[in-house]
C-alpha cells in the first residue's frame, strides 16, 4: 500500500514525501481511513509504531475540508484537542502536526507546565486549531479562560495508559465534561487495561478498533545483547564501550536520578559529552538537552524511564541499559526508542549479579534468552561480590590526604575483582 491510496489531500501527501516516506505503517493503514470517516477510535500501539502521524494526517484532512471561515484565525476557538501526559509528548505531537500540516492553513499550538503560561495565552489569542496539552495546564488554562473548549470536533487521547498511570484520570474527566458532546473521540494507548476499557467504554462510540500493539514489536525487531559484569565495573565498562565502538548517539538508561547525573559526569569527565534528564531538571533543561542530542552536540543523554516517556529521535541507534528496569514491561519501551520504524536499532544491557532475576522476568516476557556479549577485563567474577558497607550514619568521611585502610582482599568493604585481562583506560 502507499500512501495515496488513502485518500488523503494533496498537501498531505506532499508532506509526507517531503519525510521521506512512501508507505503507511500498519497503524496508519488502519487508522487513518477509519479517522477519515468521523468515526470514533480505539487503537492499542506503542510510540514507535507511527501513530502521531496514524491520527495527524486524518485530522489535518478532516479539518482543512471544512469552509475556511471554520478556521481558529476566524473563530479564535480550537477544534482538536490532544491530550498527551507529558511535555515532551506535547512538543512532539505538535511538532508532528506542524510537520505534517506545513502546505495547510492550519495552525497548532502545545501547552505543557513547567514554562511562563503568557506566551501560551498571546498565542491562544491569536487563534489555535489543533490544542495539544498536558492536562494539568489545560485546566490552568480553562481557569483563567483563557482556552475556550465549546468548539472542540476531535479529542485525542494519546498515551492513554500513560495518563492512567500519572494520575491524570480526574483532570481528564474534568476536560472531557467541558466538550461539546457531538465529537469524534480517539483514544491511543500502549496496553489495554481494565482502567483503559473502562475509559473507553465511556468515551467511545461504536469505536474503530485497531491493535498493532503486539508488546514486543520492538524486541523482535531491535538487536539486542547483555553484557553480564560486576556493578562496580560499570561505569569504566561503559567509557570503554564509547572509546572503543565509535558511537556518536546513545541513549543511556539509569535507575534514578542522582544515578542519571552521576553517570552523566562520569561520562563527561572520559570526554564523551553527555547530559542528563529526569524530573528534576527544569523544563529549560530537558528541552536544551533533548535538542543538543538530537542535533549531535551531545553523543549521550542519559535518562531516567520517566523522563525518557514519548521521547521520539528519528534513527537512534543504540540503547544502552546501564540499569535494568525493574518492571520488565519497561525494558520494552526503552528498546522501543531504537529500531524504529525499520531503522536497524541496538539495545544493550550491563547486568550485574543483583539485576539477574531482572533480566529472567525481561526473558520471559520476550520469550526468548538475549546473546551474551563478553568484553574482556569486564567479565562478571563467578560470585556476587559482596556489597560495600555503608559507613554508619554521622561518620567522618575520609580527608583527603589521610591514610586510609589498605583496599585489599583482606578488606571486606572492597568488593574483589576476579577479572584478568586488559583494562583499557
Ligand atoms: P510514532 O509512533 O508516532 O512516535 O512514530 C515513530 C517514528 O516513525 C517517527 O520518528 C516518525 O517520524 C516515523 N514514521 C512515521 N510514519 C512513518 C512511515 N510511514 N514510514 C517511515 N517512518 C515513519
Amino acid at each position: 500500500m502507499h500512501f495515496s491510496d488513502l485518500g488523503l489531500k494533496a498537501e498531505l501527501l506532499r508532506a509526507v514525501a517531503d519525510q521521506g516516506y512512501d508507505t503507511p505503517t500498519p497503524i496508519q493503514q488502519q487508522a487513518i481511513p477509519a479517522v477519515m470517516t468521523g468515526r470514533d477510535l480505539m487503537a492499542t500501539a506503542q510510540t514507535g509504531t507511527g501513530k502521531t502521524a496514524g491520527f495527524t494526517l486524518p485530522i489535518l484532512h478532516r479539518l482543512s475540508s471544512a469552509p475556511a471561515g471554520q478556521l481558529a484565525r476566524v473563530t479564535k476557538k480550537p477544534r482538536v484537542l490532544v491530550l498527551v501526559p507529558t511535555r515532551e509528548l506535547a512538543i512532539q505531537v505538535e511538532e508532528s502536526v506542524r510537520t505534517y500540516g506545513k502546505h495547510l492553513p492550519i495552525v497548532s499550538l502545545a501547552v505543557f507546565g513547567g514554562v511562563g503560561i503568557n506566551p501560551q495565552i498571546a498565542n491562544l489569542r491569536r487563534g489555535v486549531d489543533i490544542l495539544v496539552a498536558t492536562p494539568g495546564r489545560l485546566l490552568d488554562h480553562i481557569q483563567q479562560r483563557t482556552a475556550d473548549l465549546s468548539a472542540i470536533e476531535i479529542l485525542v487521547l494519546d498515551e492513554a495508559d500513560r495518563m492512567l498511570d500519572m494520575g491524570f484520570i480526574r483532570d481528564i474527566r474534568k476536560i472531557i465534561a467541558l466538550l461539546p458532546k457531538q465529537r469524534q473521540n480517539l483514544m491511543f494507548s500502549a496496553t489495554f487495561s481494565p482502567d483503559i476499557r473502562e475509559l473507553a467504554a465511556g468515551l467511545l462510540h461504536n469505536p474503530a478498533s485497531v491493535d498493532v500493539a503486539a508488546r514486543n514489536t520492538a524486541a523482535e525487531t531491535v538487536a539486542q545483547c547483555v553484557i553480564e559484569t560486576n556493578r562496580d565495573q560499570k561505569k569504566e565498562l561503559l567509557c570503554h564501550l564509547f572509546a572503543t565502538r565509535g558511537w556518536h548517539q546513545v541513549l543511556v538508561f539509569a535507575r534514578t536520578k542522582h544515578g542519571a547525573d552521576a553517570l552523566s559526569k562520569t561520562l563527561e569527565k572520559s570526554g564523551i559529552s553527555s547530559a542528563a534528564i529526569h524530573g528534576n531538571k527544569s523544563q529549560g533543561a530537558r528541552t536544551r538537552a533533548l535538542t543538543d542530542f538530537k542535533e549531535g552536540k551531545l553523543v549521550a543523554l542519559v535518562a531516567t524511564d520517566i523522563a525518557a516517556r514519548g521521547i521520539d529521535i528519528d534513527a537512534l541507534p543504540y540503547v544502552i541499559n546501564y540499569e535494568l528496569p525493574d518492571v520488565a514491561e519497561d525494558y520494552v519501551h526503552r528498546i522501543g526508542r531504537t529500531g524504529r520504524a525499520g531503522m536497524e536499532g541496538k539495545a544493550i544491557s550491563l547486568v550485574s549479579h543483583d539485576e539477574r532475576g531482572n533480566l529472567r522476568d525481561i526473558e520471559r516476557l520476550i520469550k526468548r534468552d538475549l546473546e551474551r556479549l563478553v568484553i574482556p577485563g569486564f567479565e562478571a567474577s563467578a560470585i556476587a561480590p559482596p556489597k560495600p558497607v555503608q559507613p554508619p550514619r554521622g561518620a567522618r568521611k575520609p580527608q583527603p590526604g589521610r591514610p586510609q585502610a589498605k583496599k585489599t582482599a583482606q578488606n571486606p568493604s572492597r568488593p574483589q575483582q576476579h577479572h584478568s585481562g586488559n583494562r583499557h583506560r
